[in-house]
C-alpha cells in the first residue's frame, strides 16, 4: 500500500480508516519517519485544540480572557506539559497496537515441529519406511512417532552429509495453518517461517504433510520431490 502522510495520520487519528488500513497504517509508522512526524504531530494539535476549548468554553471566555490578560503564565507554563503528555499518549497507543502483534503466537503443532527440527538427537526407528529414500542431498535416516501438539504424527528424518536436518512430517489430521503464511497451489498448500524453520504444509490423498527445513528453497524443493505442490 502506498503512504499519503497527512491524510493517513489525520484519518488515521479521526479514526475513519478501516480495520485492514488502521492495521497497515500502525504498523507501517512504525519504520517510516514521514508519516510517525505526522501522525504525532497531528495529534498534539488535536489535542492542543481541545485542551485550548476545555480552557476557554464560549460561556467563560470573557472571564478567562479578564484572567488570561492579568496573568498569563500559568497558561503558559501548560504548554509544554500539554505537548509532552500527547507525545506519551501516541506512544502509549503505539505500544498498545503492538502488543498483539509481539504475543501473537504460532499454533503448538508447528512450534512442536519447529523444536524437532533443530532438536540435538531424535528417537529414530526404521518403521515406517520413508516416502522417499532421499530427497536431493538429503538422504532418510529414520524415522519417529511424535505428538505435535495435539496431533499425532510420522516424522521422517533427513540429514544432508553437512549434517542438516529435512523433517517430512505426515498425519491423518491436518496441522493448522501458520500465522503469516503464504498460499501455495493447489489450497490450502501453504508456506511459512516458524520460529526458523521453513515450513510447507500441503494435504495429498487424506494425509497431511508437513516439510521443515532450514530455508525456503529446501522446504519448497521437499514438496516438489514429494508432489505435494
Ligand atoms: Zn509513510
Amino acid at each position: 500500500m502506498r503512504h499519503d502522510p497527512e491524510r493517513d495520520a489525520a484519518a488515521y487519528l479521526a479514526g475513519e480508516l478501516g480495520a485492514l488500513r488502521r492495521l497497515w497504517f500502525e504498523r507501517h509508522m512504525l519504520d517510516c519517519r514521514h508519516c510517525w512526524a505526522e501522525a504525532t504531530t497531528a495529534r498534539q494539535g488535536r489535542m492542543l485544540a481541545e485542551s485550548l476549548r476545555v480552557v476557554a468554553p464560549p460561556s467563560t471566555r470573557e472571564r478567562i480572557r479578564g484572567v488570561a490578560e492579568l496573568d498569563t503564565e500559568p497558561q503558559r507554563r501548560r504548554w509544554p506539559y500539554l505537548l509532552l503528555a500527547g507525545a506519551v499518549a501516541v506512544l502509549i497507543a503505539v505500544a498498545l497496537a503492538m502488543v498483539p502483534r509481539l504475543t501473537e503466537t504460532q499454533p503448538a503443532p508447528l512450534v512442536a515441529a519447529a523444536e524437532l527440527q533443530s532438536a540435538d538427537a531424535l528417537p529414530l526407528g526404521q518403521e515406517p519406511g520413508p516416502p522417499l529414500a532421499r530427497i536431493g542431498a538429503y538422504v532418510w535416516r529414520g524415522t519417529a512417532q511424535e505428538e505435535l501438539g495435539e496431533i499425532p504424527a510420522t516424522v521422517y528424518s533427513y540429514a544432508d552429509p553437512d549434517g542438516r536436518r529435512v523433517l517430512v512430517i505426515a498425519s491423518a489430521r491436518p496441522f493448522p495453518r501458520a500465522v503469516a503464511a503464504q498460499d501455495l497451489e493447489p489450497a490450502p498448500s501453504w508456506l511459512a517461517e516458524v520460529d526458523g524453520a521453513s515450513m510447507l504444509c500441503a494435504d495429498k490423498n487424506g494425509t497431511s504433510w508437513l516439510a521443515v527445513a532450514t530455508d525456503e528453497a529446501t522446504a519448497l524443493s521437499v514438496g516438489r520431490a514429494l508432489e505435494l505442490t
